[in-house]
């Protein structure tokens, strides 16, 4: 099996086709969206209609609570919360409806997903610290769990409560070894590369692949002063910030 994965796409569609395009050519099976599809960007409705047409299956990121009203505004950053209003109102009532049926986290066969970490996914925590890996490892009962929501890819690997961070994007996996993929963000990376994200796991091989690949940043950041978003969403895309 191989699984196309992205996160944190926020309304980027050009980042998003550009990762779609990457994808294609990589005989995947099956596609994985870990949270955060709209925010930010200035085409929210374009970027959950991809989503669909791939029928990736979804998990809610905190923007996706932050625009069902399931989260307060004074969560978000000024910025962050703007960009939330706008949403809700540019987004029609189908792609809301859908928004409210994704859930906090999703399992299969091979592997867990969620947007934060697996210790109260609702509550949206930033996976950093060595000690807040540890808590999710501690609840993981697959071999490998998806990440999202720092917007920074990592491997994070655990072998008899030893972690550390993997030194390559590009790994085989050890069968005694689990592992937290943060897979980095689409639509608004945050790593200095203001490359979009995405990553590539499969089962068979036991390899996982986090690959970069560049999109028209200036389209993007367009639109985004054409809809009347806050600058600093614009720029921050070519700093990768
Ligand atoms: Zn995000």
């Amino acid at each position: 099996m191989r699984y196309g994965i992205f996160s944190d796409i926020h309304g980027n569609l050009e980042a998003f086709e550009a990762v779609l395009s990457g994808l294609a050519n990589e005989a995947i099976d099956a596609y994985l969206c870990v949270g955060d599809i709209v925010g930010y960007g200035a085409n929210p409705g374009e970027c959950i209609g991809r989503v669909l047409d791939l029928r990736a299956v979804s998990i809610a990121g905190n923007h996706e609570y932050g625009v069902l009203g399931k989260i307060d505004l004074a969560y978000f950053n000024p910025h962050a919360a703007d960009a939330i209003v706008w949403t809700q109102n540019h987004l029609d009532r189908g792609r809301q409806d859908f928004l409210k049926t994704l859930p906090l986290d999703f399992k299969n066969e091979d592997l867990i997903m969620v947007h934060g970490t697996l210790q109260k996914p609702g509550m949206f925590i930033y996976l950093i610290t060595f000690s807040e890996a540890a808590e999710t490892f501690k609840l993981m009962t697959r071999k490998v769990c998806f990440v999202g929501h720092t917007h920074v890819p990592v491997i994070i690997q655990e072998q008899d409560f030893n972690i550390h961070r993997a030194k390559s994007f590009s790994i085989t996996m050890e069968p005694q070894c689990k592992y937290i993929i943060n897979v980095g963000s689409v639509g608004q990376p945050r790593d200095r590369n203001p490359k979009a994200a995405y990553c590539i796991y499969d089962t068979d091989l036991n390899t996982v692949d986090i690959k970069r690949v560049s999109y028209p940043i200036e389209e993007a950041q367009a639109k985004i002063r054409n809809a009347g978003l806050p600058e600093s969403l614009a720029t921050r895309l070519a700093e990768g910030w």
